[in-house]
């Protein structure tokens, strides 16, 4: 067996359930790290994210919280009082903006709810697909996409499941892989083992519940079956 060719995805669907199940065993309990206890918080919460921790984000959305209980009363924030709350999580000023445009356009279009479509949550500014699939996976649990993020896209390229580099390329060949089932839980997965153990820069190869599966260390072929179905289009 030989890595994929440029334009095939990855070595077949039954490799990436393989990848699917093996990642369930290692991270069971693995869920969105950022808190938040509805859909508004989650949404600031995560275009807060952006360049920054979910531990960072989350020292400071307590006090925000707070402040700013709801989008109403965010989209009537002093924009420096707002700056200074986020400053911690950077590009401060940027991310005040879009927080304030978002509440606005929460406010006044959707009567004050998050909105729970994809087409609906990116036409609000500052949310992007990555973002509403997030808000649609994890606050309303509908699996309309897959997040890719950082870490997503980087375990995608390494373990096969694609030859995409852009985003919206990477979430196809994923949706075409997993069932739609596997989405919401997949991302959570992904991005925990790209944290703990399948870094950026020194991956823990050694200590790698995928290793198996992984053709960065020539995975053997006898531990993938043949590709069983033909790719399901959407
Ligand atoms: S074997 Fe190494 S490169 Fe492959 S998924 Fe595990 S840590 Fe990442």
């Amino acid at each position: 067996m030989s890595a994929p060719e440029p334009g095939e995805p990855s070595w077949g669907r039954s490799h990436a359930l393989a990848i699917d199940h093996a990642l369930a065993v290692a991270y069971p309990e693995a869920w969105c790290e950022l808190r938040y206890s509805n859909p508004y918080e989650l949404l600031v919460a995560t275009i807060l994210s952006a360049q920054c921790t979910d531990a960072r984000v989350n020292q400071v959305t307590p006090a925000l919280f707070a402040r700013y209980p709801d989008p109403a009363t965010l989209a009537a924030a002093d924009p420096k009082e707002l700056e200074e709350l986020i400053r911690p999580t950077g590009f401060f000023r940027n991310k005040a903006r879009a927080l304030v445009g978002m509440a606005r356009a929460i406010a006044e279009r959707f009567a004050g709810r998050v909105p729970a479509t994809m087409e609906e949550l990116t036409s609000l500014p500052g949310v992007g697909r990555k973002t509403a699939n997030v808000i649609l996976g994890t606050a309303f649990g509908i699996a309309a996409g897959i997040v890719v993020d950082t870490h997503v896209a980087r375990l995608s390229r390494r373990l096969g499941l694609t030859r995409q580099s852009d985003p919206e390329g990477i979430e196809g060949d994923l949706q075409e892989l997993f069932p739609p089932s596997s989405w919401i839980l997949l991302a959570h997965r992904l991005i925990i083992h790209g944290r703990r153990v399948c870094t950026a820069r020194r991956p823990a190869c050694d200590s790698c519940p995928l290793s198996h599966l992984c053709p960065r260390l020539g995975v053997a072929e006898a531990t993938i079956p043949p590709t069983s179905a033909g790719r399901r289009r959407r």
